[in-house]
């Protein structure tokens, strides 16, 4: 199934909150870590700099008994350390693999450490409320863009540790009562918060590809449309110049396209065009480097990248011939319609003269040569480029 028709789906179902089909998942994903790349470095250094300083805050914040003051300095500083490594990690790269590795360990760990913190404030050793839970939790489910469910079970750990250090080692009283509570609340917020935060995105995020998908591809052939090709078709050359590969550009077009539609009306041509477009797309330009556009009306481009030139006249006969084999039936009286097509193809390893333009012209040259050859043919030329710049035709 083709992403724009995966696309429309999740739109028509409006199954926006469920994962997406795999491979759209982990593009998904990667604009997540990409969009929340500084939001995941900040927290990370704010939590680190919350974290590494407890044990120096005194009497004014969170005030340690000095008898844990060594142990608690010796953990709180190497949580500290992780923690902007983690944050100097994520502003370098937001990519998957060892960042990813970083960031896990250290929302794991940071929401372990301010446990720990806690139980040693309900011991008496220290004073660690529980808000400052709620706020390590809530900040890195706000600004993470992490998996909303991952992040609610996260919360809802917290919360139960929380509540039953606070239950067990206070006792059931008013004070553990508020504080209960409080840390309820916490989780409450935290759960739906990350669950809308996550649903805008992927919202947002489907539908701002369909719109992206719809401009590059072309809705009756679903080849990609010209401006995606003029897009996409210098950098394709560029690429090949530097692999040193072969490039093919074909250019296609339906003889007596006009007359089809005369006789068998534009609803019968329309077939025929996207007939033709998914045969291209589904078995004469598969790879993924390769370009298939609907260029004009019943024109068509397609460009082969890192192709063996000694097959290329084969290749575009054989297109010729599968085009003429398609089963396109007069809407009337059921009889297959033969359709013909003319082909001009050329072809070259990229040096650093030419330009896709001049591809281009000298592909439509040798259309056009087809058409005063008597049409339904396919006249093959490799290109030859001159190291000045000039070229003439093999
Ligand atoms: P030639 O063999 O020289 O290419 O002749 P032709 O009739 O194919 O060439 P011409 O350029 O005169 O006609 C192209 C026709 O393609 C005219 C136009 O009506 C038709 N056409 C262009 N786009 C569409 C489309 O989206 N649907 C349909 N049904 N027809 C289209
Ligand atoms: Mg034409
Ligand atoms: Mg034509």
């Amino acid at each position: 199934m083709s992403e724009l028709s995966q696309l429309e789906t999740i739109r028509a179902r409006r199954s926006y909150g469920q994962a997406f089909p795999a491979e759209l998942e982990a593009k998904f994903r990667d604009t997540q870590r990409r969009r929340h790349r500084i939001g995941r470095t900040l927290t990370f250094a704010i939590q680190g700099i919350a974290i590494a300083l407890a044990p120096f805050y005194g009497n004014l914040l969170f005030a340690p008994d000095p008898s844990i003051v060594p142990w608690l300095a010796l953990g709180t500083t190497a949580m500290g350390l992780l923690l902007f490594t983690t944050a100097w990690a994520t502003f370098r790269s937001h990519a998957a693999g060892l960042t990813q590795r970083y960031q896990a360990v250290s929302v794991i760990a940071t929401a372990w450490g301010a446990l720990y913190l806690r139980y040693l404030s309900l011991l008496g050793l220290m004073d660690w409320p529980p808000e400052v839970i709620s706020l390590i939790v809530a900040s890195s489910s706000i600004f993470g863009g992490y998996r909303w469910r991952r992040m609610a079970v996260g919360a809802l750990f917290c919360f139960v540790v929380a509540a039953v250090m606070q239950l067990e080692l206070q006792g059931w009283n008013r004070r553990s009562a508020v504080e209960v509570f409080s840390l309820a609340f916490m989780g409450l917020i935290v759960i739906l918060g990350v669950y809308g935060h996550e649903l805008i995105s992927r919202v947002a995020w489907i539908n701002h590809r369909y719109a992206d998908a719809l401009a590059r591809t072309d809705p009756l052939t679903g080849l990609s449309t010209r401006a995606e090709f003029n897009r996409v078709f210098a950098s394709r050359l560029a690429q090949a110049r530097r692999d040193q590969r072969c490039v093919a550009v074909l250019l296609f077009d339906i003889d007596h396209f006009k007359s089809v539609n005369d006789t068998y009306g534009h609803l019968f041509g329309d077939e025929v065009l996207h007939s033709v477009g998914r045969l291209i797309r589904t078995e004469f330009a598969r790879r993924p480097l390769d370009l298939r556009v609907r260029f004009g009306g019943e024109e068509i481009a397609i460009l082969w990248y890192d192709i063996d030139e000694s097959q290329i006249p084969d290749i575009a006969e054989r297109l010729l011939e599968a085009v003429h084999r398609l089963e396109l039936r007069e809407p009337g009286s059921g009889v297959t319609v033969p359709i013909t097509a003319s082909v001009g193809v050329t072809w070259l390893r990229p040096r650093d003269g030419v330009t896709p333009v001049t591809l281009l012209r000298y592909a439509d040259e040798l259309l056009y040569q087809a058409k005063r050859q008597g049409r339904n043919q396919a006249v093959a030329h490799g290109y030859y480029e001159h190291r000045d710049g000039s070229a003439q035709w093999k």
